[in-house]
């Protein structure tokens, strides 16, 4: 274990967990920006905020197989991802305006989020008959003007988006609704006139801060300045961005996992039943070792997609194969874990429902199961049957 692996599970498990468990994992109820702030400035004390962050701007640069360890320690406590700094969207973020930020761009977004001055969001999912699983449906439109564009649409499930000092939004740039066509992306100030934000969809999960936001874009004027990267590359950039920032979920999530094993398995350890403990009982054994097949499978599928990233490929195979793997594994081992503690498994007493409760949506946002195992079968035709007669 290296030294920021070490003092990041000191300083979680110290310092925020008990946080994170005296609220039962509700950012709101533990004091929402307020205690991101304070949280952020400990961490920053310890000189473990943004590990991910570009060196130029106060971070530490890991590659995506160094990050592996830290975010997953950081993951281990519901608040930890948000304390140091590696959160969902932020952390997509900064990844996406470090690759194809302008050097302007770079100092007026990517700044503030490194240092955690200001939270961020990314707007890409609609309301039907809009974006959702596929992107191509994209409805929000963004029209030229004079030095700038008009954004006019609506964007739902929009992740921090209530509190955050700005928006990346992903608006139509030319085609048709249904086809490719083009997208770009832009950078919005929260408070630019024409941005409303609607309403927080209510969701089974608590630990977000900035909740799951429904937003509308009325004539909401973009200077070309604020463009992100190049005209017409959205769909593009939102590859950059993704493949990562998947893989960066199933690390945060792979510690929650974890904990909620460690807390199963101890209980397993102490409780009596049938003159023997639970842990001595096959089934039970059953659920602790599958436990410990989904970590380990979904451990290995990381390093490996990571590897492929840090390689420079685009690792679309990998990427999509260990985030369908994870989100589903990480969902059993999560929900084993809640059956192995019996009644006291669906209470607030140990934290395995919560980390059900947070883990679930995981198998929906950043690609459905279903879309993922859609689009690795239709690789895995298209590259065996190039290969021809297997005769
Ligand atoms: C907690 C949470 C946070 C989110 N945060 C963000 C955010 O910050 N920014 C953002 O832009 N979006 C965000 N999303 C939205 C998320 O990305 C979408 O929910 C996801 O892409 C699915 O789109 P949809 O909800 O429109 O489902 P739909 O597109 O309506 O799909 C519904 C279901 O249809 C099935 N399906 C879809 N395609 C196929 C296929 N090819 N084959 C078989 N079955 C299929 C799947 O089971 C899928 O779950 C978030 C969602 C949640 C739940």
């Amino acid at each position: 274990m290296t030294a920021l692996v070490v003092a990041t599970r000191t300083f979680i498990r110290e310092q925020v967990l008990p946080i994170d468990d005296a609220y039962d994992g509700d950012v709101d109820a533990a004091g929402g920006e307020q205690l991101r702030l304070r949280l952020q400035s400990m961490a920053r004390a310890e000189k473990l905020l943004a590990p991910h962050g570009p060196v130029d701007l106060g971070g530490l640069g890991l590659t995506m197989s160094d990050r592996a360890p830290v975010f997953e320690e950081a993951g281990y406590s519901l608040f930890g991802p948000m304390a140091i700094n590696v959160n969902a969207p932020d952390e997509g973020n900064i990844h996406l305006l470090d690759r194809v930020g302008s050097a302007a761009q770079r100092e007026r977004y990517l700044r503030p989020l490194v240092t955690g001055t200001w939270r961020s969001a990314f707007a890409m999912t609609e309301p039907a008959p809009g974006a959702g699983s596929d992107p191509e449906a994209l409805l929000t439109q963004a029209v030229k003007v004079d030095g700038g564009w008009l954004i006019n649409g609506r964007k739902r499930f929009i992740t921090g988006a209530d509190g955050a000092g700005f928006l990346i939004v992903m608006a139509r740039t030319g085609g048709e609704p249904g086809s490719a066509g083009r997208a770009t992306m832009f950078l919005l100030p929260a408070t630019v006139p024409g941005v409303t934000l609607e309403r927080h969809v209510g969701t089974i999960d608590r630990s977000m801060l900035g909740g799951h936001c429904e937003l509308t874009f009325t004539n909401v004027f973009v200077p070309d300045d604020d463009v992100l990267g190049g005209v017409d590359e959205g769909f593009n950039y939102a590859q950059v961005r993704l493949g990562p920032a998947r893989m960066t979920h199933v690390m945060r999530w792979t510690g929650a996992a974890q904990r909620a094993h460690e807390v199963a398995v101890r209980y397993a350890t102490e409780r009596r039943a049938f003159g023997a403990r639970l842990a001595d009982l096959g089934m039970a054994q059953q659920l602790i070792a599958d436990n410990e097949i989904d970590l380990a499978a979904t451990r290995a599928l990381l390093r490996e997609a990571c590897a492929q990233l840090d390689a420079g490929e685009r690792a679309s195979k990998a990427t999509s194969i260990t985030k369908a793997f994870a989100a589903e594994a990480l969902n059993r081992v999560a929900d084993r874990s809640v059956q192995l503690c019996g009644g006291l498994g669906v209470s607030r007493d140990p934290p395995v429902a919560k980390i059900a409760r947070e883990l679930r949506p995981f198998r929906i946002y950043d690609g459905p199961s279903e879309v993922h195992r859609w689009s690795i079968a239709r690789r895995a035709a298209r590259e065996y049957s190039a290969l021809g007669s297997t005769r």
